[in-house]
């Protein structure tokens, strides 16, 4: 009798596969190579069994068992299950989002003589020469020291072979073709022992001539002292516009060397500065009683999940602190999520100041091998407090007590790709199966939260006012339709903002403006015949990129249209391409144009941008915060970056400028987000002692949206959104899913469009409403075409078992399940 196990695959197809056992026996939860088409993959095991498989085809046994004992704890495969059920996701695609380590084993290349290269090296160089005079003498010559190399039959390393013969992978990937060579995969675990290249400045070399990017290599190091990590080195070089490969020409020419060193402990880069966090005041009352709650949730034990619906200042970090300590003090390990690390730093940085050696952070900006260094801190205990970004749910915490979701409604907790995961949602059932305490805040919560708390699923802990009895900012409506009929002109900015912002910075406070596109002009548009120029891989108009010098990263001269979607680049064309007119013009002002406006406005003020074409990581933002907490910048423009947590003091206007734009896009959850967004961002007025005032720039005054948020008054806009929600079968009073059918072929997405559209009526799923097919909001994306159904159903097992049987149908159908994404919960329509 045979042993088998089941292998969890990355790859898109609902099953999971199953290989022989010989030799070690690998236990549920450890990570295997098994080959599958071609290819060595990593899987996790999930059943080990007796049972031989019926079909016929051959069974393939596993290479290598990479992990004795269990990677994955019972709890985590579980919630693997979870997730996979719930999102209709394969659980191989599921568990390698769980696992960040793939940087921990290494594929070699070796290669073996074959027949064929024996044949030719016996038979003589003559023989084969004229098949292969494509090649250069020396080329040639080469193949028969690598064929006279591997003469014993032994295979041999890629790296061996090239430095006893001077052969490149090209070669030799060539004498593959040509099947003189076979090539073997040979992937091994990597030293635990990570190590790290530092680029090392040769004091006392004598300077040859240089140019100009060499010059700009040396005095980078020598700024910091001679030393610095190679990685670190190319992303300042990179950021200057240096080549790469001139570090390589240092290295040979000996002027700099790079030496391999054992990788330090790091927290990725976030320091304490030796401060003592902000957050060590006495709790207030309410801040008291929140924190009351929780702790008394924590000490009864058992699942438990609240939702803390805060207000904007009223405090909510330090009662995540005490919490978390409460955690730690119990014995127990903490999880905090957060939206973005890199545009709250200091959130991350006061973690690590409060709680020093204890503190893991995860985030997207980790390398491969930091991530796995963090996961490994946690899942041996020594890192009790994680602070990450949404795939951080799955850290593998031990002895979990407490789960924190940071502004829980905040869309990018969800994953947009395969799999289409919640992090809020997935915190939330990670707790209930460790028995832990959850708390979702948020001073906006998400609708489905909010509907929880009032079916009483989730406790409610409610802190109604700001800190220290600060008011909430006034907040005053600019009518935009008023403001032209009275100018008679297409203005960014408002009289009313103008005067507010002149009379704000003359008080020597600060400012902070909305303005939520980034680029110059959202759109170029022909007069003539109205077309407007679009990516050629996207349906989308391509945003105008003013070409400027210093730190716009992004915008380069030359290259001035760009798509903010799949990233392609074009110069501005002289004329229309469809009309040939040259009447083009540009509409749409971004926030680089709002820069540029507001400093002819205000020449004497110190204006700062904040939108990806000036933050392009943790440290650009730690370095503009900076310059604003110091009131080096007293007028910041930017996009929503501008609207998270940030806390600073001098603050004490804000100016909304087109936000309600987006109320007008075709997604259920338009005045919901445009809610949050002026909420957030008016958040940021008024924290320190003197009062605070919001501008808000509408052409829709009058919506609910922006009325309700006008008054801080979210239990009224939850109350007039959830009717509409109601009526219109929406969630939370629907569950909902997005079905994209895609394909780089039109005729292929629509044929398949119109085949599941066929199967959903004769299926006549009567507790399913069924919304298309119809093409997609944007209904080409990077050169692929996309058609949509969107599938609202009253209960969440009926929406899975119509899309189960659906995917069952497409695959009788042809349709591979790579071209079909299903969104469960989907957060986005477009
Ligand atoms: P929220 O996240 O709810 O918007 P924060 O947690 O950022 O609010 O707190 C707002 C500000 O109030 C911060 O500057 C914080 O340091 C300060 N703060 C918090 N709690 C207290 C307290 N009990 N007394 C005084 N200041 C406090
Ligand atoms: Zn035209
Ligand atoms: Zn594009």
């Amino acid at each position: 009798m045979g042993l088998f196990c089941d292998v969890a695959l990355p790859v898109p197809l609902d099953q999971t596969f199953t290989y022989a056992v010989n030799g070690v026996v690998p236990v549920v939860g450890a990570r295997v190579l098994v080959p599958f088409s071609g290819q060595r993959l990593m899987g996790v095991v999930v059943r080990v069994h007796e049972d031989a498989p019926v079909e016929e085809f051959e069974i393939k046994p596993v290479q290598q068992v990479l992990d004795d004992a269990a990677l994955l704890s019972e709890e985590l495969m579980k919630l693997a299950g979870w997730i996979a059920q719930y999102y209709v996701a394969p659980l191989g695609e599921v568990l390698r989002g769980m696992l960040p380590l793939a940087a921990e084993v290494k594929r070699h290349f070796s290669y073996r003589i074959a027949e064929q290269g024996r044949k030719v090296l016996y038979e003589g160089a003559m023989k084969g020469s004229s098949r292969r005079s494509k090649l250069t003498v020396e080329e040639q010559n080469r193949e028969y020291s690598v064929l006279n190399y591997l003469e014993g039959g032994e295979a041999a390393k890629m790296s061996a072979l090239r430095s006893a013969t001077g052969a490149n992978k090209g070669l030799l990937e060539g004498m593959v073709r040509k099947k003189w060579l076979v090539r073997e995969v040979v992937a091994e675990e990597r030293d635990a022992r990570r190590l790290e290249k530092v680029a090392v400045l040769v004091a006392e070399a004598r300077l040859p001539k240089l140019n100009e990017n060499q010059t700009a290599i040396l005095a980078e190091l020598a700024a910091v002292g001679g030393r610095m990590r190679v990685r670190d080195l190319r992303l300042s070089l990179t950021r200057a516009g240096v080549p790469e490969s001139t570090l390589g020409t240092l290295v040979k020419r000996g002027l700099v060397v790079v030496e391999e060193v054992a990788e330090k402990f790091h927290l990725g880069g976030v320091g304490a500065h030796g401060k003592k966090h902000a957050h060590e005041h006495a709790l207030n009352e309410a801040q008291m009683e929140a924190l009351g709650t929780i702790a008394a949730a924590m000490e009864k034990g058992g699942f438990r999940p609240h939702l803390l619906y805060g207000i904007t200042g009223s405090g909510k970090t330090s009662v995540y602190f005490a919490a978390m300590q409460r955690a730690l003090d119990a014995g127990k390990s903490a999880l905090l999520l957060v939206p973005e690390i890199g545009l709250t730093p200091a959130m991350a940085g006061q973690m690590v100041a409060a709680f020093g050696g204890e503190v893991a952070l995860l985030h997207s900006q980790l390398t491969p091998d930091e991530r796995a260094e963090q996961w490994h801190r946690i899942r041996r205990g020594e890192a009790r407090i994680v602070v990450g970004t949404r795939s951080a749910v799955f850290a593998p915490m031990v002895d979990l007590g407490l789960i924190i979701v940071d502004e829980e409604h905040d869309s990018s907790y969800k994953q947009e790709e395969t799999p289409r995961y919640h992090g809020r949602d997935v915190a939330v059932m990670r707790a209930k199966f460790n028995e832990a305490v959850v708390v979702l805040g948020s001073a906006t919560p998400s609708l489905e939260s909010w509907a929880n708390a009032e079916k009483g699923r989730y406790a409610r802990i409610e802190m109604r006012a700001r800190v220290a009895d600060r008011p909430m900012p006034l907040v005053e409506l600019v009518d935009m339709r008023e403001e032209f009929r009275e100018t008679g002109q297409e203005q960014i900015f408002s009289r009313r903002l103008i005067e507010e912002t002149q009379a704000t910075l003359d008080r020597g406070e600060q400012v902070i403006l909305l303005l939520n596109r980034r680029g110059y002009s959202s759109t170029v548009l022909c007069r003539s015949c109205g077309e407007k120029i679009e990516c050629e891989n996207c349906a989308v108009s391509m945003t105008y990129h003013k070409p400027v010098s210093g730190n716009d990263a992004i915008a380069q001269p030359g290259q001035r249209l760009e798509c903010h979607y799949c990233g392609s680049r074009r110069s501005v064309p002289k004329a229309c391409p469809k009309c040939e007119s040259e009447h083009l013009y540009f509409l749409g002002a971004g926030s680089q144009q709002g820069e540029e406006r507001l400093q002819e406005l205000f020449p004497t003020a110190r204006i700062g941008r904040m939108d990806r074409d000036t933050v392009r990581g943790r440290s650009d933002m730690e370095r503009l915060l900076a310059r604003l907490h110091g009131g080096e910048i007293n007028l910041l423009v930017g996009t929503q970056m501008i609207a998270k947590g940030h806390d600073i003091h001098g603050v004490t206007l804000v100016g909304v400028i087109g936000a309600d734009f987006a109320l007008g896009l075709p997604d259920f959850r338009a005045a919901e987000r445009v809610f949050q967004l002026l909420t957030q961002v008016s958040g940021r007025a008024g924290r320190g002692d003197l009062i605070g005032k919001v501008l808000v720039q509408t052409y829709h005054p009058e919506h609910y949206a922006i009325q309700f948020a006008a008054k801080h008054d979210y239990p009224g806009f939850v109350a007039k959104e959830m009717q509409y929600r109601r009526w219109m079968h929406y969630p939370p009073f629907a569950v909902l899913a997005n079905v994209v059918i895609q394909s780089e072929k039109l005729e292929e997405a629509t044929a398949w469009a119109g085949t599941l559209g066929r199967w959903f009526q004769m299926a006549r799923l009567d507790k399913v409403r069924v919304l298309g097919p119809a093409a997609a909001p944007i209904v080409k994306l990077k050169r692929i075409y996309r058609f949509h159904f969107v599938l609202k159903a009253e209960r969440r097992q009926t929406l899975g078992e119509t899309l189960r049987a659906m995917l069952g149908y497409a695959e009788t159908q042809g349709i591979a399940r790579r071209n079909l994404v299903v969104d469960v919960d989907a957060v986005h329509l477009m």
